[in-house]
């Protein structure tokens, strides 16, 4: 009912339905005002400052993490819709979103990565759902801070990571993945994934950029899990 409303009224607000302001805005005012977002300009804009991130993520192979929330509603309503229903109205909120979050990082005194790559998704997975949202991510970034989008990894998994705990997430994850560009990587790079929950598969693609001697790593996502509820899973 939901998509339905807003494929005959593209100018309804995609939280609350009531008319948008602008025909461009995927929410109403009031919806925008109300939108919870982890703020981090007091934390260097880096989510690994808050216990609560850094205590699920350990080990931690990389330098910065950046969320624009929690994972909560009506984020995760909008991050499963776009993933899961190919909702795209969903996924264009979430890339402006995003988008709008660039261009605060970009006010602040951080240091900007030199190219951008993201999560793969496997073959069968992407012939399934037709695009890779990691990727989709990172193209904004890209075109935002006109960086180069690399194509880093490939992904042989086909076993779907929802219902598994962390060690079967983690060994699941070994060996899944490989980096197959050979040319020499940039000292600082910056990996997308749409959500984190464990870190485990952030993690095993921070080795592989590790071992090709990149410095500082990035990493960027719509929403992470606190800690105490990415244990109990
Ligand atoms: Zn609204």
């Amino acid at each position: 009912m939901h998509r339905l409303l807003h494929l005959l009224l593209p100018n309804s607000c995609l939280w609350c339905q009531l008319p948008v302001q602008h025909p461009q805005q995927q929410l109403c005012n009031y919806c925008i005002a109300a939108l919870p977002s982890l703020s981090l300009a007091n934390h260097y804009q880096n989510a690994l400052l808050l216990p609560a991130v850094w205590r699920g993520l350990k080990p931690v192979r990389f330098d910065l993490l950046h969320s624009l929330s929690w994972y909560q509603l009506p984020w995760s309503h909008w991050i499963s819709q776009w993933k899961f229903q190919q909702d795209f109205a969903c996924g264009e909120l979430l890339c402006q979103q995003f988008a709008l979050a660039c261009q605060q990082f970009a006010a602040s005194d951080c240091p900007k990565p030199q190219a951008v790559c993201f999560v793969p998704i496997s073959r069968q997975r992407r012939k399934e759902r037709g695009f890779n949202q990691a990727q989709q991510l990172a193209a904004v970034i890209a075109e935002c801070w006109q960086i180069p989008l690399l194509d880093l990894f490939h992904s042989k998994n086909t076993q779907h990571q929802v219902g598994l705990n962390r060690q079967q997430r983690r060994a699941n994850l070994r060996r899944q993945f490989r980096l197959h560009h050979r040319d020499p990587l940039p000292e600082h790079l910056l990996l997308v994934d749409d959500v984190i929950t464990t870190g485990a598969t952030i993690d095993q693609l921070c080795r592989l950029l590790r071992a090709r001697q990149v410095q500082r790593i990035d990493i960027w996502t719509l929403a992470i899990t606190p800690a105490s509820i990415a244990s109990l899973k």
